[in-house]
């Protein structure tokens, strides 16, 4: 086999085998296979795509090319969460508690703030003393007494994805379809979980800017899912806003513990509860509508927030957090205000630019090497449909000493729109596609 031959089949639109997408993934990690083939080789499924099959393949073959995680020292139903990622997404920290409270596990691998969008594993590392990396022992010694951890990936998961990802940033070869999902899917098989929920973000603020394509990749990762005997249901929710009240790492641990206090936003809320309602039915715990009521009775009654506690304490951090996370979390108390220049109302936010204004203020990361700000942030007084004055705060900067806030305000200047007209407020979630 040469690999000129397999990109020539896919260029043609040929249907790749098993022999030929391994020949191809595994040459390219070993080094044998050049980047300028491995280019041409991802431009010509850019145009091409690939099957139902291929992605199968694609996804199986790049999972394997790392550790793949034995979730068998957990007892039960394992199901995993997953977020194509947004701003202000803090769901993990509300859903995995409420789940585990069920008597669901939660085994979790979370990942890092990246682009525009906040990462778990970042968030929690705003409680003093949380500590996101644990020995697999540990991992699962806590999982089967606690029902409940969340660690940051391991280096070696899916370590091809890792390196065609990072050719696919390269060569302008991301947004496809069945790249993106084989690569989110290698990731989560290689985790180990039996069953997934995925909250694919739809919007301004997403990877998937319209909701065609946000079914299209629904569809596709969980097909993928069910090639690989597993079950999957996407949950497709709206990121044409910033979900919740605040994006920032300790802004949204504290969103995260006044929602389990069941105070906060609504639709935020009822994106937890209908995540966590699919988790425990894929888990086996009842019908869909029985487990919405059982993760709200969770809310409610405070036994979420009971549990989000000793999963702090047992990963070592002040669980004092709960009972008053503004004095446990570092949050600057340095605030610039961002003010609408007109009467009207909030017709569209350009979600993008206001996670990449919060980056401006030292939330996220420009390279991978980049320390975090936990204290910085933004707090989002008006959505849309919101009727504002001319003169109200539209958004709470939280910032420090070394944040950008004029390349902050500019963007959020430019992501802002306010119209004469009134607008519908915005649905959080879209659809579901099983
Ligand atoms: N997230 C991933 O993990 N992979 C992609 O291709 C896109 C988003």
């Amino acid at each position: 086999m040469r690999p000129y031959d397999v990109i020539l089949k896919k260029r043609n639109g040929g249907k790749l085998t098993k022999e030929e997408i391994e020949y191809m993934i595994m040459g390219y990690v070993n080094g044998e296979i050049p980047d300028y083939q491995m280019s041409a080789f991802l431009m010509a499924i850019y145009f091409r795509h690939l099957d139902k099959d291929e992605r199968a393949i694609f996804t199986e073959i790049m999972a394997k090319s790392g550790d793949m995680l034995d979730l068998s020292p957990i007892k039960g139903v394992k199901v995993d969460k997953h977020s194509t990622g947004g701003v202000g997404d803090k769901t993990t920290l509300v859903v995995a508690p409420i789940v585990a409270s069920l008597g669901i596990p939660v085994a979790k691998m979370s990942g890092r703030a990246l682009g525009h969008t906040g990462g778990t594993i970042d968030k929690l590392e705003s409680i003093p003393g949380f500590k996101t990396s644990l020995s697999l022992e540990k991992f699962f010694e806590n999982v089967n007494k606690y029902k409940i951890a969340v660690v940051g990936q391991t280096a070696n998961l899916a370590p091809a994805d890792k390196k065609i990802y990072a050719l696919r940033d390269a060569t302008a070869t991301v947004d496809e379809i069945s790249l993106i999902a084989s690569s989110i899917m290698s990731k989560k098989l290689a985790g180990g979980a039996d069953a997934f929920v995925l909250d694919v973000k739809v919007g301004s603020g997403a990877f998937m800017k319209d909701i065609s394509s946000a079914k299209e990749l629904a569809s596709a990762m969980v097909e993928i899912a069910k090639s690989h005997n597993k079950t999957a249901v996407a949950v497709l929710t709206n990121m044409d806003e910033p979900l919740g009240t605040f994006a920032g790492n300790s802004l949204e641990v504290l969103e995260a513990i006044n929602t389990l206090k069941g105070q906060g936003d609504e639709k935020f809320r009822i994106l937890c509860l209908t995540l966590s309602a699919w988790m425990c039915h894929l888990a086996g715990l009842g019908s869909y509508e029985k487990c919405f009521e059982l993760s709200k009775e969770a809310l409610d009654t405070g036994k979420a927030l009971e549990k989000f506690k000793e999963f702090v304490k047992a990963q070592e951090g002040n669980e004092m957090v709960v009972e008053s996370p503004e004095k446990i979390l570092p949050i600057s108390n340095k605030i610039v205000e961002f003010k609408a220049s007109e009467d009207g109302y909030i017709s569209s936010i350009d979600t993008e630019k206001v996670g990449i204004a919060c980056n401006y203020l030292g939330a996220g990361r420009v390279k991978k090497e980049d320390n975090i700000d936990h204290s910085v942030g933004l707090e989002f007084l008006k959505k849309i449909g919101d009727k504002v004055k001319n003169g109200d705060t539209l958004v709470r900067l939280y910032v420090s000493e070394k944040s950008n806030i004029n390349e902050a305000m500019n963007l959020l200047k430019q992501a802002y729109n306010i119209s004469s007209t009134e607008i519908n407020s915005l649905e959080i979630i879209l659809d579901i596609v099983k």
